[in-house]
């Protein structure tokens, strides 16, 4: 009992739990400041913009070329992408559509963190354009965890799940669902090559978050794009 109470109480009175929870609280407070400082600079300049969420390799890149080819006559658009290495993505993007500003965001630069957090969005910013920017799309990590719990100043949040991912993520990582606006279930051009059933996990993501739209997508085919341009394009002229 002894050696148990002298872990659970030290002689200041806070155990070790408290003070993770603590430490916890206050990076959650740090970034809901740094957010707030986005969201307010973000409504000055009248940019809409999306959290685009997903686990590596579900496509997130490749609908941002389409969407920013498709979108780049009609309105000025931005992209930050976080990765923890390499330029590649931001480089992709600019291929993809000439007038974009597209920019990088390393996270070697912070600790290699597999997130973007509001204080790396809000040291991005004044590498664009903002007053000549109508949508910022930012591309998150990779990652289906911990993007979820941090909210970088944005409008709305889309997480992607593609069908080569498997039908069964929606239970195994509720909380990104529970906090999208929109799920892309991406890859769709793949759907009889793997055990996907679409409507498992429409039923699955609607049971975790009532109003959440949900489409059906191939960057690749061109499979229901015009639907996500529609719902892009509510967003920006709204
Ligand atoms: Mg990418
Ligand atoms: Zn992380």
């Amino acid at each position: 009992m002894a050696s148990l109470s002298g872990r659970h109480h030290p002689k200041d009175g806070t155990s070790n739990a408290m003070k993770k929870i603590e430490i916890n609280k206050d990076l959650k407070g740090k970034n809901q400041e740094y957010a707030a400082t986005n969201r307010e600079l973000f409504l000055k300049h009248g940019v809409k913009v999306v959290n685009i969420m997903s686990s590596p390799g579900s496509g997130k890149t490749a609908l941002l070329e389409k969407t920013a080819a498709h979108f780049q006559d009609k309105f000025k658009l931005a992209v930050l992408v976080g990765d923890i290495s390499t330029n590649r993505d931001a480089e992709r993007l600019k291929l993809a559509a000439a007038g974009i500003q597209s920019e990088q965001i390393v996270t070697e630069n912070y600790g290699s963190a597999c997130h973007l957090d509001a204080r790396m969005i809000a040291e991005a910013l004044p590498r664009l354009a903002l007053e000549k920017t109508d949508l910022l799309i930012i591309e998150n990590v990779g990652n289906l965890v911990c993007p979820a719990g941090l909210y970088l100043g944005e409008d709305k949040r889309v997480v992607l799940l593609s069908v080569p991912e498997g039908d069964d993520k929606v239970k195994k990582y509720p909380v990104i669902f529970r906090e999208a606006d929109l799920l892309l279930i991406t890859k769709i051009d793949l759907i009889a090559a793997c055990d996907f059933a679409p409507q498992k996990v429409e039923a699955e993501a609607r049971e975790i978050k009532g109003g959440i739209e949900v489409l059906r997508l191939s960057a690749k085919s061109g499979e229901g794009l015009a639907e996500w341009y529609q719902w892009v394009d509510r967003l920006v002229s709204r």
